[in-house]
């Protein structure tokens, strides 16, 4: 039994996302033991009851290790990120949010206000006769309510405060969350801080799928319903949308191996910029278009033809990693 004041003090915070990052640290499965005996929980909102006045009133770096899942959204994203740096020794974005800004940055491709009238007014299940908006700040008998201001362009954790290490996926997968807890845990040789990916692999996930794979020659694109894979093969040669040829592996290629496409959510490898440009120019090498006797105009009347198969592209090539592509956000106009 370690005493408490030698056990390593941890927290885990969730910005912008899902949830799922905060199950996938329980998925370690009785490794979490291992986790509970060296450290010490001094933050973690959504397991137990922790304040954020707890974390103001710690001294500077008084948390050995913050692991920070989820983008940053909103100004209460945004200021937790910065007390949490300013409180911890080693700062980790962990999962695809807090990397690269994952589904919550998708909304870069519209605005702040368009995205809000969406979730507030035009949605299809929505009972709000009034047309009520949230508002930052209400006065009620009680006194004054207050929000977090909403943010017309959502952010990665490193776009916002210095990070130690990344642990990418949606959500990481448990023995990578573990290889990297392990050294922590046990003071194991970690490489060199500075937004550093831990637990993940150099290759593509393609490196590490079984699937048989031949030459491509792809005519169209399938959605997941519109065709059962042929067991054993790639699915990319058989038409249906896998971005392992351009996401960082380490995930063990779980979803081809189930019959449904990677969908990029471990980010761009090393040495690429953009992972959406490096997945489209990767599509376009196996498309089957054009003869030697076809002009230019055939030609890439034949490539659209086989493109206007992808369904919604922006969201297929940047899924997971818009707050880091070149393109970052669509060109706004005062939100309009
Ligand atoms: Fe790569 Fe996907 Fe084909 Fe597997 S199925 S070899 S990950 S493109």
């Amino acid at each position: 039994m370690v005493a408490a004041a030698s056990k390593l003090k941890l927290a885990m915070y969730w910005g912008a996302s899902c949830g799922g990052c905060e199950i996938s640290l329980l998925n370690i499965g009785d490794k979490i033991l291992a986790v509970d005996e060296a450290c010490e929980i001094v933050f973690w909102p959504c397991a137990a009851d922790f304040k954020y006045e707890d974390v103001r009133g710690y001294p500077d770096q008084y948390i050995d290790l913050c692991l920070y899942n989820g983008a940053i959204r909103n100004s209460e994203n945004e200021e937790m990120a910065h007390l949490l740096r300013q409180k911890s020794k080693v700062l980790v974005a962990f999962g695809s949010c807090a990397h690269e800004g994952c589904i919550p940055a998708l909304s870069n491709l519209t605005t702040a206000a368009e995205t809000m009238r969406t979730v507030y007014l035009d949605n299809p299940s929505l009972d709000n006769p009034q047309r009520v908006m949230p508002q930052t700040r209400v006065e009620v008998p009680e006194g004054t309510l207050t929000l977090p201001t909403f943010y017309n362009t959502v952010k990665s954790l490193d776009q916002t405060v210095p990070v130690d290490y990344i642990i990418p996926g949606c959500p990481p997968e448990p023995h990578q969350i573990w290889a990297v807890l392990e050294l922590i845990v046990t003071g194991g040789p970690l490489p060199a801080p500075g937004s550093t990916i831990v637990g993940a692999s150099d290759l593509a996930v393609c490196a590490e799928c079984p699937l048989e794979r031949h030459e491509k020659q792809i005519e169209r694109f399938y959605r997941p319903y519109e065709k059962a894979p042929e067991p054993g093969l790639c699915l990319l040669e058989q038409g249906i949308m896998c971005l392992g040829i351009g996401t960082r592996g380490g995930c063990g290629a779980l979803c081809p191996q189930v019959g449904m496409g990677c969908r990029g959510c471990y980010g761009l490898m090393t040495g690429v910029e953009d992972q959406g440009a490096n997945m489209i120019s990767a599509i376009a090498a196996v498309i089957a278009a054009g003869n030697p006797s076809d002009d230019e105009a055939e030609m890439e009347r034949q490539i659209d033809e086989v493109m206007d198969t992808i369904v919604d592209p922006a969201g297929t090539f940047y899924r997971f990693n818009m707050a880091h592509s070149l393109l970052h956000r669509v060109k706004s106009n005062g939100g309009s």
